[in-house]
């Protein structure tokens, strides 16, 4: 499709939040059942200089918006916040995690799949393009550090702020899950937070989620991945299914910030 047939789209934030809701509705609807909240989507700009920065914090071999399109313009970062009843079986469950949790985990990287699907389809009908990534399992297993960053790029986007569980903690809290696609069309970025989102590095009391963390991987001080990784590990024989369950996330349930900003932050964010 050439450059002419390019249309221009009044609001295109606008047109694309209503395709991740459409999406979401119509998932909703075959599904019977209504397990998400309302979805979040943020725009970073593929020229934002925080992108060259990832290769530095996250991997030196870290993907840029230009590796999935080459003449990307934009970034879309959407969350798909749980229901609290989502989270409290998990935190409820003890030390593995709970089925719905699981579950969740899977049907939500479909439905991250179908969103993309729609969005995709929706900017190339509007003459431009765009590429999808998957929602997981995108990271180097010795590393365990992602070649494609959603939190990473859910920051850079100004959807959230990094909590002390290095979850992103949006609007809707940490407790859901992350997608993104890569566009040429030009989408106007949304501003990142002023401050912080995440008590302790507020500077205020919290370290709720070192006590969610009961497998020595979340500390006050340190955070150990591969411990983490070994307990998401040992959660894939809990629950069976034909995908892989490598889950735990007990850490983002049922602390402040799990499905909000934290209170005591919340007035500085408006
Ligand atoms: S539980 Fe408290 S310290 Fe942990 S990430 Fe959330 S707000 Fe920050
Ligand atoms: S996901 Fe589980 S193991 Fe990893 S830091 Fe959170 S609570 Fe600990």
């Amino acid at each position: 499709m050439s450059i002419k047939d390019q249309q221009p789209v009044a609001d295109p934030f606008a047109l694309l939040k209503s395709e991740i809701q459409a999406a979401v509705s119509h998932w909703r609807h075959s599904e019977e059942e209504s397990t998400w909240r309302d979805p979040l989507l943020a725009v970073a700009s593929a020229d934002d200089s925080l992108f060259p920065k990832l290769r530095e914090v996250v991997d030196p071999d870290h993907a840029m918006p230009s590796d999935l399109v080459p003449d990307a313009r934009s970034v879309l970062v959407f969350f798909l916040p749980f229901h609290r009843s989502i989270g409290r079986e998990n935190d409820l469950e003890g030390y593995y995690s709970s089925s719905s949790w699981a579950d969740m985990y899977v049907e939500t990287n479909l439905l991250i799949r179908e969103i993309c699907n729609y969005l995709k389809g929706c900017i190339e009908r509007l003459g431009y393009r765009a590429a999808t990534t998957p929602a997981t399992h995108n990271f180097d297993e010795q590393k365990l550090v992602s070649r494609w960053s959603h939190k990473h790029l859910g920051y850079i986007a100004g959807l959230g702020t990094f909590g002390h569980h290095r979850l992103l903690i949006t609007e809707a809290g940490c407790c859901g899950r992350l997608g993104s696609i890569v566009t040429n069309m030009p989408i106007p970025p949304t501003p990142r937070p002023a401050g912080e989102w995440c008590l302790a590095r507020a500077g205020k009391r919290c370290h709720a989620c070192v006590s969610k963390c009961i497998f020595g991987a979340l500390q006050k001080d340190s955070y150990d991945r591969h411990r983490c990784y070994e307990q998401c590990l040992a959660n894939i024989p809990r629950h069976q299914g034909s995908s892989i369950t490598d889950v735990c996330g007990k850490c983002g349930c049922e602390v402040p910030c799990s499905y909000q900003i934290p209170v005591a932050l919340r007035e500085k964010s408006e």
